[in-house]
């Protein structure tokens, strides 16, 4: 493949489920091809592939681990030899693993911090790497409202997604001017697998809109982000959170 950008691919971490998914179908619906990323759920990603298919647009699923460096950077260069080069890159793979600080062990401190903090350097080093050249592209991570006001039991996952946020907002700075730009979404509480075992009905308390989100009410702020529409926004968080902060 040469180095002709095509236009609109977008790589989509994480997304055999939940937001990540959601983000794909958005995209889709908006032409991009997709290159849809899981870790471990073959038949989910499968299905986020069937529904790329049926907006009209096209893409594939590659799997791969976030928090594996070689992995990471292998898969992408196969990604851009195979596809072309990728101009809309979306970190959105995270996991939590909560407890009261004081209880946690180092284990979920380190994974957490590995997914959501490392894996965003694995991916987006390499991904830069080639928007560089091209002169073109859009990043955009998916942080939480954890990272910026800080939440009961969840100090490694507050503190990744802080450190998302730090790291998105200085990378912005870096390549403003090479014409590529990078944002944050930082979302409240929204309806997927990672929430199962939240007390939903207690936090609806907190949330002004009385109500959880939908991915999709996510995936429309990230297609926008990644739109032209968004071309002077740069080294931003834009929360969707329902009013909570
Ligand atoms: P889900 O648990 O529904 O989905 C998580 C996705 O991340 C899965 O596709 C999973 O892949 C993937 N993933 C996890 N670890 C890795 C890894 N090491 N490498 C590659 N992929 C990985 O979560 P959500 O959709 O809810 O969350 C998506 C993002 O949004 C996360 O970053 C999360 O922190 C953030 N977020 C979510 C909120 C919520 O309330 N739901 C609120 C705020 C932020 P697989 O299943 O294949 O293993």
């Amino acid at each position: 493949m040469s180095d002709t950008l095509k236009n609109n691919l977008a790589l989509v971490t994480g997304a055999s489920k939940g937001i990540g998914r959601a983000i794909c179908v958005e995209l889709a619906n908006a032409g991009y091809r997709v290159i849809i990323n899981y870790r471990s759920d073959e038949a989910g990603a499968a299905e986020t592939l069937a529904l790329v298919k049926n907006s009209g647009s096209d893409g594939r699923v590659v799997q791969f681990d976030v928090t594996d460096h070689n992995a990471t950077q292998d898969a992408i260069e196969q990604i851009i030899k195979a596809d072309g080069a990728i101009d809309t890159l979306i970190n959105n793979a995270g996991i939590t693993a909560d407890g009261l600080f004081i209880m946690m062990p180092r284990k979920d401190w380190d994974k957490v911090i590995e997914t959501s903090l490392n894996g965003f350097y694995n991916v987006t080093r390499p991904v830069l790497e080639k928007m560089i050249r091209l002169k073109r592209g859009s990043i955009i991570s998916i942080a939480s409202i954890a990272g910026l006001v800080g939440n009961r039991g969840q100090a490694n996952y507050a503190a990744a997604k802080a450190g998302l946020i730090a790291a998105s907002r200085s990378v912005a700075t870096e390549v403003a001017r090479l014409g590529i730009r990078v944002n944050v979404v930082a979302p409240g509480l929204i309806d997927t697998e990672m929430i199962k075992d939240a007390p939903v009905d207690n936090i609806k308390t907190l949330i002004p809109m009385a109500r959880i989100g939908q991915p999709a009410e996510v995936a429309r702020v990230v297609r926008f982000l990644c739109s032209d529409d968004a071309s002077y926004v740069t080294g931003q968080v834009l929360s969707v959170n329902g009013g909570m902060f």
